[in-house]
């Protein structure tokens, strides 16, 4: 018997599974080169040769008793302290090691400060389209989402005067996702600021803070000549959540970290709070192996002019298809308007030309589809011909 609870979420999961699925018996029928799947932002490069290294070199030479022993809850402090200073030298920003804890992904890490500010009732902000676990994770503390409706006109900026008017004394968070999936965008400088002001007067209207958490997972993934703002800089009550799934492919390895600004109220609090909730999530800690393997490779990265070109690739052959679409200025996404209102009309039409897609629906977002590009270039360039048949079907 399961939880009542728990039944819309397998009702939800069950599109994507069956997506997944449906991807794995296409490839039987077709075999798998000659299906385009685009669904899923598992990066497909492999994590750079510093970071191997770095692995080898923690296994091999350092104290096993250290490397796969027990540490303290927010993580080991070498790590953390390497995180800060490295925040430090990219931002100009003041964290030291007492502003972060280590956790197990972005996901954890956005979970624990959820648990750590939500209590029953509460209320986060999100800005559609959006990642949809964001909702899954605020109800695993009971807390609401209030979802502001996509900015289509601004390139699908987040939209201040919509945040304003979706602001009540019960809302405690405003989810920021910088460069965003699924839409590819990467917010202005001009946008922030003004998200920034917003949510100072709500403060002080409400009495109480109103923290952002800026999900950056794709910070490092950023194909266009323009700057990724370090939102500390902007607003005081700001908690990174920070994950190297995408930008060392390491997905399955689980790192991550949240970082609380140094400006932010009540610092310590906070972070003891937190650091409780880390534990009292289950996690523990974060794997310790990858921990001392990241620390040591903190400025590596996976081969980001590769996915660059896949990006550029892929929007060529998806409008010279006849499609509109979002240039994407970073993370994994092509973000494509559906010519027909109901989008998961086109995913079906997609997946007879052998190409697999996630409808916008999925993101709050209907009438698009997002298209995962982090996959081999080659089968980007293979499945020109399929969008260019899907194409003729809605643009003759
Ligand atoms: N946030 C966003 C926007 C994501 O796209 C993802 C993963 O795809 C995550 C968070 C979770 O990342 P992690 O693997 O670090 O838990």
């Amino acid at each position: 018997m399961i939880a009542k609870s728990m039944e819309p979420f397998l009702a939800g999961s069950s599109v994507i599974r069956a997506m997944f699925e449906e991807g794995k018996k296409m490839a039987k029928v077709y075999g798998a080169e000659n299906v385009y799947d685009f669904s899923v932002g598992n990066p497909g490069l492999h994590p750079p040769k510093e970071y191997r290294e770095a692995i080898n070199y923690v296994n091999n030479e350092m104290d096993p008793h250290l490397v796969h022993g027990y540490m303290p809850n927010a993580g080991f402090e070498s790590t953390r302290t390497a995180v800060a200073e490295n925040l430090n030298k990219r931002f100009g920003s003041e964290f030291t090691a007492e502003n972060i804890i280590m956790t197990v992904g972005a996901g954890s890490s956005i979970n624990v400060i959820m648990k750590t500010i939500f209590d029953p009732g509460d209320k986060q902000v999100v800005f559609a389209p959006y990642f949809v676990e964001y909702a899954n994770w605020a109800s695993n503390y009971h807390a609401e989402t209030v979802v502001v409706p996509p900015n289509e006109e601004s390139g699908f900026e987040p939209d201040p005067e919509a945040l304003k008017k979706a602001l009540d004394p019960k809302v405690k968070v405003v989810i920021i996702n910088n460069p965003n999936n699924p839409t590819g965008a990467i917010y202005s400088r001009e946008t922030l600021e003004k998200i920034a002001e917003v949510l100072k007067e709500a403060e002080k209207e409400f009495g109480h803070p109103i923290y952002i958490i800026t999900d950056e997972p794709y910070r490092e993934l950023v194909y266009v000549d323009k700057e990724i703002v370090f939102i500390p800089d902007l607003y005081d009550n700001t908690i990174i959540a920070y994950s190297w799934s995408k930008s060392l492919s390491i997905p399955g390895d689980r790192l991550g970290y949240l970082a609380v600004s140094p400006k932010s109220d009540n610092v310590e609090e906070f972070m003891a709070a937190a650091t409780v909730a880390n534990r009292i999530s289950g996690d523990t800690n974060a794997p310790s192996i990858i921990q001392l393997a990241v620390e040591r490779c903190l400025d590596a990265q996976v081969d980001i002019p590769y996915y660059k070109k896949n990006a550029e690739d892929l929007y060529k052959i998806v409008t010279e298809a006849g499609f509109t679409a979002v240039v994407p200025q970073g993370a994994f996404y092509l973000w494509v308007k559906s010519p027909v209102a109901d989008e998961k009309e086109l995913v079906a039409a997609a997946k007879e030309e052998r190409i697999l897609a996630v409808p916008g629906s999925a993101f709050a977002c209907p009438g698009y589809i997002r298209l995962s590009f982090c996959i081999a270039n080659e089968t980007i360039q293979r499945s020109a011909e399929s969008f260019a048949k899907l194409g003729k079907k809605y643009f003759g």
